[in-house]
């Protein structure tokens, strides 16, 4: 059982790594005995870390902590952002702090075309999926993103991040915005799919479902690492397993299209809440420990089951079991915060300039981001 935990966690280490070409990352993992810190443990060798019970039970997210993360991909440094706006901004959504400055509330709301990759087994039986699901994971993004009143996101905080199938494919011809592909390799989460799939990362949301590699869901990196340079690579993507997928996903407790929720926050730029451990509770230090936002309480570890009436406490107050960052079931899962939504629009706005556009929320001209075409709106017209 460690061995199967351990390639798949290896698997994913090998994605990125073989993804990026990175010397530095593929020493850093090949090195036998490092002390690393993980989620707030120490571990004296990779082969312990991967053998913890945080590996072992951590089959609901794949994506790397942050602490091995700043290993693989560190920040070079003096990088500007993405969209030229530079060091005005450069701490507010960084990889080291955030400052969730309310101004990043303009009065727009993005809106992101999203393609989703459907990889199914040779067969083309597993992992196959309707149209209408995958257009239900969509619907469950925009209710716990919007948190549209009358829907299972309702009680959440409106980040004012809405997402559509793309209408228009990166050669500008009709599209659903779904394609299906049946290739074991691919199904299995290898064979770099993405290299031969992927539409342009920098103007579309690329979500993939298939095998996950053994988790439930992860990306390969979050938008600030090594500078923001990862952004709009053929790698840059969201990976969900199948069977998690969308409004149909059965069985109970990840039924509900959380892990989609989750793993595009991550997308966004959102730490776990129980990154980096129980970190500084107070202002300022909250900004730049743990997760990097204050208004999520620390956490010294995930947090798993469907406890939701709370009463877990790790920190000296009540662990943050109702965010979509944390590990928590599906049904317990409630809520971003507002510095959380703010951090999002600063990823958005700052790591990813060309991705979709913003529309007034009070209706009038809209604003379209560098290089994305859609003028459609009819999204923003259903709501
Ligand atoms: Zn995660």
């Amino acid at each position: 059982m460690y061995l199967r935990v351990l390639l798949c966690r290896a698997l994913i280490a090998c994605v990125c790594v073989v993804s990026f070409g990175s010397a530095v990352a593929a020493a850093n993992i090949s090195e036998a005995e490092p002390v690393i810190v993980v989620e707030g443990i120490a571990y004296s060798t990779w082969k312990e870390y991967f053998e913890s019970d945080l590996v072992a039970s951590g089959r609901k997210c794949g994506t790397m902590s942050k602490e091995m993360r700043d290993i693989l991909f560190p920040d070079p440094g003096g990088q500007p952002f993405r969209n030229g706006v530079g060091a005005a901004s450069g701490a507010d959504c960084s990889s080291t702090s955030t400052d969730p400055n309310s101004n990043y509330e303009n009065g727009f709301r993005w809106v992101i075309p999203v393609v989703v990759h459907v990889l199914m087994n040779d067969a083309c039986g597993q992992g196959a999926m309707t149209d209408a699901n995958v257009q239900g994971q969509i619907d469950i993004l925009n209710e716990d993103f919007i948190a549209i009143m009358g829907s299972n996101g309702e009680d959440g905080n409106n980040s004012e991040i809405y997402f559509e199938l793309a209408t228009t494919d990166p050669g500008g011809a009709p599209t659903t915005g779904i394609t299906r592909n049946c290739n074991t390799s691919w199904f299995n989460d290898g064979g770099n799919y993405f290299n031969t799939l992927a539409w342009d990362p920098n103007r579309y949301l690329n979500i993939y479902s298939n095998q996950a590699s053994g988790a439930l869901g992860y990306v390969p990196f979050l938008p600030a690492d090594a500078g923001g340079t990862l952004v709009g690579g053929n790698s840059d993507r969201v990976v969900i397993l199948h069977s998690t997928f969308g409004p149909d996903a059965p069985p109970s407790p990840f039924d509900l299209g959380r892990t989609g929720t989750h793993e595009v926050g991550h997308y966004l730029g959102l730490e776990h809440t129980f990154s980096g451990g129980c970190g500084t509770g107070t202002m300022p230090g909250c900004y730049s420990s743990g997760d990097m936002i204050c208004d999520t309480n620390s956490e010294s570890g995930p947090f798993f089951g469907n406890a939701c009436a709370g009463g877990s406490v790790s920190c000296g107050t009540q662990d943050p079991i109702d965010n979509y960052m944390d590990y928590s079931d599906d049904i317990c899962m409630r809520q971003f915060t507002v510095e959380q939504g703010r951090r999002m629009r600063c990823s958005l706005q700052h790591w990813r300039p060309n991705l979709g556009s913003m529309v007034p929320i009070s209706g009038g001209d809209d604003i379209f981001a560098d290089g994305f075409e859609s003028g459609n709106t009819s999204a923003w017209d259903q709501l």
